[in-house]
């Protein structure tokens, strides 16, 4: 290594008065352009330089600083993108650094592409981008900020405009703080393309007036911009990836169905997102999933779950998977239920069905005998739910007989089992003799 000359030092010198000098609240896009240029007009050691510093500074100048590096094209841009590839590999950076450099770095990289293209970079940063468990790492990171650090930390992506930062919008969306909410409703008519619609729409339904006006200006922005955004009220964000498979537990008896879909381009690296559907209270009881694991390991922790949980996963189709999730999340709409960030993540994994679908439960039972809506309560005093059809609490502590061979029920000291009569309209009790007959003569 050289010492740094007289010539470096003035070099950096103009660097940081050019960083201190621009105000990004009252710049145009234009006039930060020009203050990248003349960036650029200081030659590599200028560009290295920002590109060095851009971490160690603190928000508003780092937010600056991206701001310069986000102008950048062709030839700069790859001299930035190899400094700043060094903080990757030099620096021990905590998941919301880490995520921006990935970010900063995307941007480079496609700003400089058709010159030097390093066909296996973009990979590694479209991987942890598209990756669950790094960016709910990323989340968690970013949950844990001040209310100004967060803004610092979305300024930047927020002035990119790159599609494939869309995601970490999402993800900081999904932790539903009016705030951010707000900042990236009204950050998003700089990303002119449709895959904004699926965020704009989550931002719609906020109950934070302030958000929704934001969003609403900026789907008219982007209607300038050309976005065809008639598709907003159905847009959803999906995983392109091929679904891998998908996988139910039969309805249980308190009308739970816990549903699984896996995808993955390759048996080596597959990701699953699993939900349990609530079709009585919440819609979406949990969700949580995997990423970056082979098809072996995904076989394993779906074997370990049904051991686990006494359950038993089978294979369905596609489109019901979703179709149940779908209904999950519509039902808890419509009931004011809130929805879980980590569901808000998982759900892309899922996606949404391309047709209707005949399902397997109702959501909202109503009980079968006197025709009253089942509450979560009528569940733990007693009540069923098979299938389709229900019985509330009331109904279930009158006397009952097994509908195969009319013997009375005792609830309380027999095992009784519940299954839905004919067309889901009426539901049976069988006593424990009949129970497993019918149990054995569907060849379980
Ligand atoms: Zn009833
Ligand atoms: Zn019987």
């Amino acid at each position: 290594m050289t010492k740094p000359s007289q010539g470096a030092a003035d070099t950096a010198c103009r660097v940081d008065e050019l960083v201190e000098g621009l105000d990004l609240g009252a710049a145009t896009r234009d006039q930060v352009a020009e203050a990248a240029g003349r960036l650029v007009a200081l030659g590599r050691e200028g560009v290295a330089h920002l590109a060095r510093s851009a971490l160690r500074l603190a928000g508003p100048r780092r937010e600056k600083a991206a701001a310069l590096l986000g102008c950048l094209a062709g030839q700069a841009a790859r001299w930035a993108a190899r400094e700043v590839e060094q903080h990757l590999e030099k620096r021990l950076l905590n998941p919301t650094e880490q995520m921006w450099v990935m970010a900063l770095l995307r941007r480079l990289d496609e700003a400089a592409s058709g010159q030097d293209a390093d066909a296996s970079a973009p990979a590694l940063h479209d991987a942890l981008l598209d990756d669950e468990t790094e960016l709910l790492l990323w989340r968690d990171e970013f949950a844990s900020l001040s209310h100004e650090e967060q803004q610092s930390v979305l300024a930047p992506i927020l002035q990119d405009g790159s599609p494939a930062l869309l995601r970490l919008l999402e993800v900081a969306m999904s932790l539903q703080i009016a705030a951010v909410d707000a900042a990236v409703a009204c950050g998003l008519s700089r990303f002119a393309t449709p895959q904004t619609l699926p965020l704009l729409r989550e931002l719609l339904r906020r109950s934070d007036p302030v958000v929704r006006r934001h969003a609403r200006a900026s789907l008219v922005a982007l209607e300038r911009q050309g976005v065809d955004v008639r598709d907003v009220f159905v847009a959803t964000a999906e995983s392109d990836e091929p679904v891998r498979a998908a996988l139910a537990t039969p309805p249980q008896s308190d009308g739970r169905i816990m549903v699984l879909v896996a995808r993955g381009r390759t048996p080596a690296r597959v990701r699953f997102a699993a939900v349990v559907v609530d079709p009585v209270e919440l819609g979406i009881a949990t969700a949580w999933g995997e990423s970056g694991l082979t098809e072996a390991e995904f076989h394993e922790r779906v074997a370990e779950y049904a051991r686990k949980m006494d359950q038993r996963l089978v294979r369905v189709d596609v489109e019901m998977a979703q179709a149940l999730v779908a209904a999950g999340e519509d039902y808890a709409r419509t009931r004011r239920r809130p929805l879980s960030p980590d569901y808000l993540v998982w759900r892309r994994c899922i996606g949404r069905p391309r047709a209707a679908v005949q399902l397997p439960i109702v959501f909202g039972p109503a009980c079968s005998r006197c025709g009253a809506r089942l509450r979560g309560g009528d569940l733990l005093r007693g009540g069923v739910v098979a299938g389709r059809a229900a019985l509330c609490a009331r109904c279930a502590a009158k006397p009952l007989a097994c509908a195969a061979c009319g013997k009375p029920l005792n609830r309380h000291t027999d095992e009784v089992l519940a299954r839905e009569g004919a067309e889901g309209a009426t539901l049976e009790l069988l006593c424990h003799y009949c129970g497993h007959g019918a149990r054995d003569a569907r060849g379980r």
